[in-house]
């Protein structure tokens, strides 16, 4: 049970006055790309919560029509990917439990690694719960007073409030949460912060009151014209039911670590993004900046593969000193192909996604720098487009160090017998993907170009050293043959 693993979009938003469901969906565009495959959201007017989702890009399960029928003074929203087996209907969010006043709305980026002992703390079946969120929503409605339709309208305010304090600290692995009642907005980030959430407001104008925004990402705040105020920290739980932001702190303290997921600066979260304060974009531009100091190559041209190589292929042209130029044209309309549910689909996706500029590149030696490999599959149709497309030599850069173990926090991989860089030695990859030669950036390199001094990361799949066990999905233990030919030396 519970194979989902979710690496997604969460958005919550009060602001009385304006229309919550119309910012909701602007939130939620801004974070697409976190999750393609369900989009929803979840309103309340203050007495009643309704729940619209459904399988879909945000732009398929929301229409002008849906949007002005979902009235009220706040919202939370989703967007999900997930693996190939549980992609359907019953996992979209925001997950809904009719308890209490009005019920509650939960929506989860990340991925939790004790589900086997909470399912059974809450008496669930193995089988039963339909995801690792599923199960979390279960256990705050569990730890709901009983409901009793005496019980004034008051009583209730603290109910949501009172059962994450009791069930947030038995809940491990990674969860940025965005949670809702009929009368406030709680985001909830893990102690290890793995997943991004920020914090932002809505200024009083002459129409309307102020207002306060949660979003995994910044971009979600500044497409809605909301001022970005803050990170949410590590373990930290923030209630917005009025004017003020109240912070509380349901973790014990000697859980709180710092372990923000090092790919969201190399390949996850949009450029525009604020992360440990910097914007991502920088960070991948240093990051090709480095690379270039790694294994130098005469080459004529240096060109990212799009979008998410293009930063750091202008930081490795700034760095080497050869020329930048654009080698591969996406098509605007498709999404990542990564997220494609099946190993054809995924390969008939690169097709579909990149065309060479065949002038820009035939003749020429061309270093083409990347963010990441994973199974090497649209890495490898890639550089057989481009080779026949006239390149003479192709340089493949990548700006992460190998690829080897799979995450158990919230991004989607694979198994390990299908990770390029699990299985095969730098040798056999440069072979495979049929390159004249392969550097990846060193993880000191990573960090380094990330430039935030003190934080704390996530980087397991990386190293295999996982801050937070896991389930025994895997063999953590067992380090793979390769393991010497991590990074670079020169770093
Ligand atoms: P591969 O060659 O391993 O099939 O795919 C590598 C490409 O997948 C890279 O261009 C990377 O940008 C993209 N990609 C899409 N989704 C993900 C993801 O969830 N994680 C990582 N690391 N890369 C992804
Ligand atoms: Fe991020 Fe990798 Fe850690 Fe997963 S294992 S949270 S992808 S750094
Ligand atoms: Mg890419």
């Amino acid at each position: 049970m519970m194979e989902a693993k979710e690496a997604c979009g969460v958005f919550g938003v009060y602001a009385p006055g304006r229309s919550v469901a119309h910012l909701t969906f602007d939130g939620l565009y801004a974070l697409q790309h976190r999750g393609q495959e369900s989009a929803g959201m979840a309103v309340s007017d203050g007495d009643l919560i309704t729940v619209m989702k459904d399988m879909g890009l945000v732009t398929t399960v929301f229409d002008e029509r849906k949007l002005s029928g979902l009235r009220g003074h706040l919202a939370i929203g989703h967007t999900r990917y997930s693996t190939a087996g549980s992609s359907d209907w019953m996992n979209a969010q925001p997950v809904f439990r009719g308890v209490g006043r009005a019920g509650f709305g939960l929506a989860h980026n990340g991925n939790l690694t004790n589900t086997d002992a909470l399912a059974e703390q809450a008496n669930m079946l193995p089988g039963l719960v339909s995801s690792d969120s599923d199960l979390v929503a279960e256990l705050l409605a569990q730890a709901f007073p009983p409901d009793l339709p005496e019980r004034p309208r008051s009583e209730h305010a603290g109910d949501l409030e009172r059962a994450l304090m009791e069930v947030l600290p038995k809940v491990e692995g990674a969860f940025s949460f965005v949670l809702m009642d009929a009368d406030r907005v709680i985001g909830v980030r893990d102690p290890n912060g793995f997943r991004p959430l920020c914090l932002g407001r809505l200024d009083a104008t002459d129409e309307y009151e102020q207002g306060w925004v949660l979003a995994s990402e910044s971009p979600a705040l500044d497409v809605i014209g909301a001022t970005f105020i803050r990170e949410l920290e590590p373990g930290e739980m923030v209630v917005i039911d009025g004017k003020e932001v109240r912070s509380e702190r349901p973790f014990p303290e000697e859980r709180l670590d710092p372990r923000l997921c090092i790919f969201e600066f190399v390949y996850f979260a949009r450029p525009d993004t604020t992360l440990y304060g910097n914007e991502v974009h920088g960070a991948r531009r240093r990051m090709g900046q480095l690379l270039a100091t790694q294994r130098p190559v005469q080459a004529d041209l240096v060109m990212g593969v799009p979008d998410s190589g293009v930063p750091a292929a202008e930081g490795y042209a700034l760095g080497s000193g050869i020329p930048y130029g654009q080698g591969l044209v996406k098509n605007r309309y498709i999404g990542r192909t990564f997220i494609a549910p099946t190993q054809a689909e995924r390969a008939n996706g690169v097709r579909r996604k990149l065309n060479p500029l065949r002038e820009n590149i035939a003749g020429k030696r061309v270093v083409v720098v990347d963010d990441s490999i994973v199974r090497g599959t649209t890495t490898r149709a890639m550089v057989k487009m481009l080779r026949e497309a006239g390149a003479t030599e192709i340089h493949l850069r990548i700006s992460s160090p190998p690829f080897r173990w799979p995450c158990f926090y919230g991004i989607d991989t694979p198994d390990r017998s299908e990770l390029l860089a699990a299985v095969k030695t730098p040798e056999e990859i440069t072979e495979f993907l049929d390159v004249d030669s392969l550097e990846y950036l060193s993880l000191a390199h990573l960090v380094e170009a990330i430039d935030a001094p003190g934080a704390g990361f996530c980087d397991a799949c990386l190293t295999g050293t996982y801050p937070v066990p896991v389930g025994v999905k895997v063999d953590i233990t067992e380090r793979p043959a390769v393991t010497a030919a991590a990074g670079s030396p020169t770093a």
